[in-house]
């Protein structure tokens, strides 16, 4: 009987092990199901760049159904495992839930903002995990420089244009990076303001950014940073954000119009809530094959596991890099299972990491060297375009960023698209008084 493998979660480790095993089963050796709220898997580290307007969300990117022709797609979120009965509970989003059974689970649910207990963060800030988020936090920045532009009470123009960045890490870097480089671009079509108006901060707890990078390079992202503006704040911590006054650990207090809270992720708290053994951090342990320990049909592997990195010790990091091969490991191993044949542990030695620091400039280290500035901003978005899945998107990005190339960033704002029936009741509102 053909087996039943479901995989739960559409990112990297879900959408590689369903294209592994899409590319190597043969017909009737099982029936893959891939569960995943959207019909999408984003393509996270092309996010700073969806921030700055320098690439389309919709480019950023992988249409799920498209690419698994030979995989139900089911569009849901799952809410428990029943490892007696072998099945996981699907919520659709509308009506009763689902229940598919399972004789292979694959888990790759991924990572979540980790909050920390700092008043006012949960109602004034934002995160950076999302493409809603990114797209999001486009518009915002533009909305604060209209904001600026036209009020004439000082405060809230100092507070408009004054934006805190919380998290030194490659996400909350590229975030504030290319957000700074391309407010700093559109200012011209801002007479009113002037650029050392705009005040952005950089908090970092530790006495360093970027710890996955080595030190020089990130002393010299400090040292680019810094030279555009930007004020990075080592060894300091945000002790209050509420309605929008931030207070830092070094005594400075000021009123700004965003927090963006970049520092780091932790696993999807459903890795916690579903019975399987889970270290301190709450990370699914796996063995070395990427089986969850004392369960030989399930999988898990990405962020939301503790998958031992066998080629360095330890376990390896929550990267993209590194999610990729687990899947299709897992995918190799599925067939392995299908067939009776023997399993592989997973080896990976990263080969090297980029960090975008706005147009033209990054920086890196590839097989041992180090890189920066345009070259290294260059091969970065080179390697992220050969690297989405499908040529339609690799074209996309391309396009993209070949057509901006020549121009300026784009200043329009579409932050009314999150409220687009707005007009239509205010209008339906005006219509019932008459
Ligand atoms: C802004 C940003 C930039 C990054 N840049 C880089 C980079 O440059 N290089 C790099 O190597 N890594 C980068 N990363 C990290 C990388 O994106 C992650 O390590 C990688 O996405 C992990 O893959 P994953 O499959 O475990 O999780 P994800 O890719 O996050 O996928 C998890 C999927 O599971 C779904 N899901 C969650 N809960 C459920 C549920 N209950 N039921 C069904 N589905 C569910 C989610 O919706 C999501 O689609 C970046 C991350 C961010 C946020």
């Amino acid at each position: 009987m053909s087996k039943r493998i479901v995989i739960i979660g559409g990112g990297y480790v879900g959408l590689y092990a369903a294209v592994r095993l899409q590319q190597r089963l043969r017909r009737g050796e099982a029936e893959v199901t891939l569960v995943n709220p959207e019909n999408f898997m984003v393509y996270r580290p092309l996010l700073p760049e969806v921030a700055s307007g320098t690439l389309e969300p919709r480019h950023a990117v992988v249409p799920l159904r498209a690419v698994l022709g030979g995989t139900r797609f089911v569009a849901g979120r799952m809410s428990a495992v029943d490892t007696e009965r072998r099945t996981v509970s699907v919520e659709p989003e509308a009506g009763p839930a689902l229940e598919l059974p399972y004789d292979e689970l694959v888990l790759g649910m991924g990572a979540v903002a980790k909050l920390l207990p700092v008043p006012g963060l949960a109602d004034f800030g934002i995160g950076f995990n999302s493409l809603a988020e990114a797209a999001h936090l486009r518009d915002h920045v533009l909305r604060q420089l209209e904001i600026a532009s036209a009020t004439t009470d000082p405060e809230l123009r100092r507070c408009a244009l004054t934006f805190v960045f919380v998290g030194g890490g490659y996400t909350g870097v590229e975030a504030i990076a290319e957000l700074q480089d391309m407010a700093v671009d559109v200012l011209a079509g801002y007479p009113e303001i002037q650029p050392a108006e705009m005040r952005w901060v950089l908090v970092e707890a530790m006495d360093r950014i970027l710890t996955t990078v080595s030190k020089d390079l990130a002393d010299r992202s400090v040292e680019e940073l810094r030279g555009r503006g930007i004020d990075v704040r080592l060894g300091t911590q945000l002790k209050s954000g509420e309605k929008g006054h931030m207070e830092l650990s070094d005594g400075d207090e000021f009123d700004a119009g965003t927090l963006v809270w970049v520092a780091g992720t932790r696993p999807s708290p459903l890795a916690n809530e579903i019975g399987l053994p889970v270290d301190e951090r709450g990370r699914i342990q796996v063995d070395e094959t990427l089986r969850v320990h004392g369960h030989p049909d399930i999988w898990a592997a990405g962020d939301c596991a503790a998958v031992p990195d066998t080629v360095r010790g330890g376990l390896c990091p929550p990267t993209a890099q590194f999610a990729v091969r687990q899947g299709r490991r897992i995918g190799d191993n599925l067939v392995a299972r299908v067939r009776g044949g023997p399993l592989q542990p997973f080896a990976y030695r990263s080969r090297g990491e980029f960090v975008t620091l706005g147009k033209n400039k990054a920086v890196g280290e590839v097989l041992g060297r180090k890189v920066h500035g345009p070259l290294a901003w260059a091969a970065r978005r080179a390697y992220y375009a050969m690297q989405i899945p499908t040529w339609n998107r690799t074209i996309r990005v391309l396009g993209d960023w070949l057509v901006g190339m020549p121009f300026g960033h784009d200043v329009v704002n579409l932050d009314s698209r999150e409220e687009p029936r707005e007009a239509f009741q205010e209008a339906a509102g005006k219509h019932s008084k008459i």
